[in-house]
């Protein structure tokens, strides 16, 4: 059986007592959404905080409406309200369709949108038991001094594997950060960063409490898709989040592509405004960007599954998302 460590279990119903709890406590403290991922974090021994921080009870992290021309979401809010809720839904399907690929229905009830955001970095060496790790000698990100994904490594480049973030950054959203000592907002594009070992410009007594996105204007379509072994339970193995904006004539205005699920931050892909911008969203443009995305993209051992089956799976989604933009009735006029 896998044991939980003793912790105090802290219920605060406002933000700021959160917050300073979280100051309080700093370095033997950790927020808890969900707790869908931490809590086998927990009993696998990589996190052992002497204090949780719940944030499900604070009315200042739930609601999802629209405000100042974007629509504002708590990040407490579960990853099934994130799906099911009909501004999400007019507004950012693909969005919806994100919340809706996570994990399974009783996931997606207890899971949070800040949760996702947050989630830590995934690896077959790390994602183990403390029996498994142990018999392995640790690695970087948790107790030990090497790598097992990159020989000599000095870096952790375990993978970014929440579903929700690559779309919401095609989508332009921000997220609201708050600590005791202030409020900050940040782009989610500039919000990840390559390093495994914490892969986020978030400081540990921070708090995510607020994901906006800009209102879409009619001419925005968007997708998200993901690879995974099974249709259902499954992190992803490879994502894609597809946003072009179309003029009436079918001309692409803007296009950004993001992929994720290779390394520690979801990649977006640069140079695609050269290819295809001004242009209409034919075989041989599609082909290209197709190209430009695979050239960009080097999947590591850092998942169970073969890097260049991974590798060649890049160029099919990307011609997948184009295919499901261009299958929807707004994008065919
Ligand atoms: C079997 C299984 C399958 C899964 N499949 C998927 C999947 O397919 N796709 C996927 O994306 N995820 C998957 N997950 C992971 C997880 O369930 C989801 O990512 C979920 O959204 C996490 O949200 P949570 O509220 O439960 O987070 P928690 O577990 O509560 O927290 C996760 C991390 O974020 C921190 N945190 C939480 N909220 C905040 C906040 N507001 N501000 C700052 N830090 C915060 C916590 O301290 C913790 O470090 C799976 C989990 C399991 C157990
Ligand atoms: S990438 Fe390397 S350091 Fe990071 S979790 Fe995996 S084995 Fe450990």
């Amino acid at each position: 059986m896998l044991r939980l460590h003793p912790y105090v279990y802290h219920r605060p119903r406002r933000l700021d007592e959160a917050l300073e709890l979280l100051k309080e406590h700093s370095g033997d403290v950790l927020p808890i959404a969900g707790g869908t991922d931490l809590v086998p974090n927990m009993k696998h021994g990589l996190f052992a905080p002497g204090h949780l921080v719940a944030l499900k009870g604070i009315d200042e992290l739930h609601g999802i409406e629209e405000r100042d021309g974007e629509l504002a979401i708590g990040a407490a809010e579960s990853l099934t309200a994130v799906a099911s809720h009909p501004l999400v839904n007019d507004h950012f399907p693909a969005l919806a369709h994100a919340a809706s690929l996570v994990a399974h229905p009783m996931i997606r009830n207890q899971g949070t949108l800040g949760g996702n955001i947050c989630l830590d970095t995934r690896c077959t060496y790390y994602n183990q038991t403390h029996f498994w790790r142990r018999a392995l000698g640790y690695c970087l990100k948790k107790d030990g001094d090497v790598c097992h994904v990159v020989a000599g490594g000095t870096k952790c480049v375990a993978a970014h594997s929440a579903d929700t973030p690559p779309i919401l950054m095609a989508l332009d959203a921000a997220v609201d950060i708050a600590s005791a000592d202030g409020e900050r907002s940040i782009k989610l594009s500039d919000f990840f960063t390559a390093d495994g070992m914490w892969n986020k410009r978030l400081e540990r007594h921070e708090l995510v409490t607020r994901v906006r996105i800009p209102l879409p204007s009619p001419k925005l379509h968007a997708t998200y898709t993901k690879v995974r072994e099974r249709k259902s339970v499954d992190f992803p193995l490879l994502s894609i989040a597809l946003a072009v904006e179309l003029d009436d004539s079918g001309v692409m205005d803007s296009i950004s592509l993001i992929v994720a699920a290779l390394g520690a931050k979801p990649r977006v892909i640069g140079g695609l405004d050269k290819i295809a911008v001004g242009k209409k969203p034919t075989d041989d443009i599609v082909e290209a960007v197709a190209r430009q995305t695979y050239r960009q993209c080097n999947p590591l051992d850092n998942i169970i599954v073969e890097i260049e089956w991974r590798r060649a799976m890049v160029p099919v989604y990307v011609r997948r998302s184009f295919n499901a933009i261009l299958a929807e009735p707004r994008a065919t006029a």
